[in-house]
């Protein structure tokens, strides 16, 4: 194993100040962490050579090795993550299309991109449905290895520091669950000295720790909130997600109530359709009654099968009729494109695959 020196990639601003002067000097820091995406502090070539020799000393900023990539045909891309101890994580670029009209009115395409960060090794809260959580939990990330998962793969695709980039904490692990890191990740990476990534552009997905909602309402960061719903009733849902046994549904719709939701936002539901399980009108009607007086938006989301697993994809016929009911409702509905498809883009499931091929 390296020898342990913390990452760099881990501090606020904030954090540094308490560690280096003047003051100045932690801005050209994040300048070349960041925008010039330097791998050396030698190489921070504007800071004394004392500095710079110190803070190669104590500090690290790569700590995270790329050991597969998987390429879809849609161009979203999966990284397989491995860290010092050799435990992996995935993330995933997503690539859409972004329409932008130039100023003599002609249009122009440029490629929007979204990155999907893992924010634990392995899940505590068990559903039934995920990959992720065959393998047990392991470990918390640290806020240096979220924050290195999108400056590895900016770097990988060549993305400008200054392009909006949306980033969603929906790999593996539950981000509620590891808070401290996952917030303070969420100010590095909003930091306007080094990515620049609004936390309005950030979203946290989580399977419904009301009490840590409540927290992350508390500490006012700004971030988006998306709740993993796929049920509507607690019976199936305890089924389905067995944290619903200590937070059911009516005191996660509580939470999300008390939510500060930006004025121009809304609350995502994630709703994962399952063949035969949760994919009938009856179950969407139950569903706009629990979203009444919310502002909400639902993300319909195909399960993806994975060898093993004891759930079926849903028809895509159904999938359109439980959208078609929602919006007859007047409840913002769309489907998740089957982004990524062919390279398996639910979470856990390269790793799996990865885990597979060694044994
Ligand atoms: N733990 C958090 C965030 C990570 S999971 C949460 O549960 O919200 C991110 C999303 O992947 C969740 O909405 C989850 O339901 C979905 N997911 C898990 N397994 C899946 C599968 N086999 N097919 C499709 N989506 C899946
Ligand atoms: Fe954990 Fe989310 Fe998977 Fe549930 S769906 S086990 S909360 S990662």
């Amino acid at each position: 194993m390296k020898e342990e020196k913390k990452s760099i990639l881990g501090f606020t601003k904030e954090d540094l100040e308490q560690k280096i002067s003047p003051k100045f000097r932690i801005k050209q820091i994040f300048n070349w962490l960041y925008h010039k995406r330097v791998k050396s502090f030698l190489d921070m070539k504007n800071l004394p050579k004392e500095l710079r020799s110190k803070l190669e000393e104590q500090y690290s900023i790569r700590n995270l090795e790329i050991v597969s990539k998987q390429k879809s045909i849609d161009g979203s891309i999966k990284y397989l993550f491995k860290l010092p101890d050799n435990h992996t994580v995935e993330a995933v670029l997503l690539k859409m299309r972004d329409t932008i009209y130039n100023e003599d009115g002609s249009i122009k395409h440029l490629p929007k991109y979204t990155v999907c960060v893992s924010s634990q090794v392995g899940c505590k809260v068990g559903c039934a449905f995920c990959l992720t959580a065959k393998g047990g939990f392991v470990r918390d990330l640290e806020a240096g290895e979220i924050v290195e998962q999108v400056l590895q793969i900016y770097e990988d695709n060549d993305i400008e520091c200054n392009r909006k980039v949306n980033i969603v904490y929906m790999g593996m692990g539950e981000p509620l669950d590891n808070l401290e890191n996952v917030a303070k990740a969420i100010r590095i990476f909003s930091d306007m000295d080094g990515m620049s990534i609004s936390p309005h552009r950030q979203t946290i997905s989580t399977s419904g720790l009301s009490s840590k909602i409540d927290k992350l309402a508390k500490l006012d960061l700004g971030v988006n909130l998306a709740i993993s719903l796929h049920a509507v009733d607690d019976e199936l849902r305890a089924k389905l997600m067995p944290i619903n046994k200590a937070y059911n549904i009516a005191s996660i719709m509580d939470a999300v109530r008390r939510f500060p939701v930006n004025i121009r936002k809304k609350v995502m539901f994630e709703y994962l359709m399952i063949k035969g399980v949760n994919d009938d009108i009856k179950s969407a009607k139950k569903l706009v009654k629990l979203l009444d007086g919310i502002r909400a938006k639902v993300n319909l989301i195909y399960f993806n099968p994975y060898p093993g697993s004891e759930f079926e994809r849903p028809k895509e016929e159904d999938v359109k009729k439980f959208q078609e009911y929602l919006l007859n409702k007047g409840v913002l509905c769309t489907i998740r494109e089957s982004k990524g498809l062919d390279i398996s883009a639910a979470c856990g499931q390269l790793r799996e695959q990865n885990l597979g091929e060694k044994k």
